[in-house]
Parts: C-alpha cells; structure tokens; sequence
C-alpha cells in the first residue's frame, strides 16, 4: 500500500475517498490488511503529510480510526473526543485538515454502545464531563420514535441517539463552518456521517 503523496491527493476525488475508506473497513471485518510497512512510512512522510482523510470519531478504546478502516500513516487525520461531539477547536482542526492540507472526505464516525451517549441517556453528571454529555442532548431530543425506556438500558433508543448524534454534529459542522460548507459546495470535500459496529467491526456509512 503506498503512502499518499501530494499527487495521489491532488487526484483524488471525494468518492474516490470514500470507496478507500469502505475498502478498508472490508478488510477489517475480514481480518485482512494491506501490505504496508509502517517503518517506511516514517521515513516517507518526514518531509510533509497528504492525508486523504479526516474522521472525527469517539475516544473509544475500540474506535480507532487508522486500525478499522486498515489505514497507515499519513493516510487519515483522526479527530478523537467522547462521543465525536464538537467544538470550535475541532471545527478549526477540521478547517486546517480539509482546507489548507487538502483532504478529500470528512467522516463524522459514531459508534454503538457509545459510553458517552449512554452517560448522556442516563442524564450523568460528573465534573467536566456533565458539559461534553450535555452536548448529545440535542440528539435525544430529536430521537421521537422511542416512547418508553428512555435511557441508556435501552439500546435501540441509544442507537437511534447515536445515529441522530452524528447527523446534528454534520450539520453543525456545515453551519458553523463557512469554510467547509464551501468546500462541499464547490465538490472539493465529500462530508459523510457512519456508525461502527464494535459487535463485528463494521462501519455503516449513511446514504450521501
Ligand atoms: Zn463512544
């Protein structure tokens, strides 16, 4: 697998982008990977980065960005905080990594049985974290499908959080940041929202 150059960056389309992504992800779950040393890959990337890439995921210990979707260095800036939730400073390192590094998709990555968003079912409060879970009210709010269970015990209504999570976050991000927004006008940048599965290692990507 090589390692992305200014060129094979310039060339790649956001859908392209995508397809890389949803390739690695299948070799994930099919316990595969790409031939790919990681050693070169320092030495190959010291002089400058060409990701394709940015994912804001979850901290989640079972999250990581470059391991589901068979990534090396260089390939995917990985934006990781407790429930993908944002933040001005995100959106700015967002800004930094879509427009003035290049990278050709944006995927806002939730994942079930997210502590974070069960903390935030369950209402948890506990010193700076009561602020970050506040975050995912919003989402809760907007789930109307589940009239019963509430919370986090319950894990369709945390999943349809989750997934409702991950679109407001898309939409933030598209309000909140001219720059991208214009991007995405302009077909430079592909945003795209997904949940991965920790039951089997899948990510389901949402219809763009
Ligand atoms: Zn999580």
């Amino acid at each position: 697998m090589r390692t992305h150059s200014k060129e094979t960056q310039e060339t790649l389309t956001p859908d392209l982008a995508l397809e890389i992504l949803k390739e690695g992800n299948e070799r994930f779950v099919n316990n595969l990977k790409a031939n790919r040393n990681l050693l070169q890959q320092v030495n190959e990337t010291s002089s400058g980065q060409f990701p394709f890439a940015t994912i804001l995921s979850c901290m989640d210990s079972r999250t990581s960005a470059e391991l589901i979707f068979d990534q090396g260095l260089g390939d995917i800036f990985s934006i990781r905080i407790a429930g993908n939730v944002l933040n001005d400073d995100i959106l700015g390192s967002m800004e930094y990594a879509t427009k003035a590094v290049g990278t050709k998709i944006l995927l806002v990555l939730g994942h079930t049985k997210c502590g974070a968003v069960i903390g935030a079912c369950n209402h948890v409060e506990m010193g700076n974290l009561t602020g970050l879970l506040k975050k995912i009210n919003p989402a809760m709010d907007l789930e109307t499908t589940t009239t019963s269970g509430r919370d986090g015990s319950n894990p369709v209504f945390v999943n349809n959080v989750t997934k409702i999570n991950v679109q407001l976050s898309i939409d933030q991000i598209r309000k909140d940041s001219p720059i991208i927004a214009d991007l995405e006008q302009e077909e430079k940048l592909k945003i795209v929202g997904g949940v991965y599965d920790v039951d089997n290692g899948k990510v389901t990507f949402f219809q763009v």
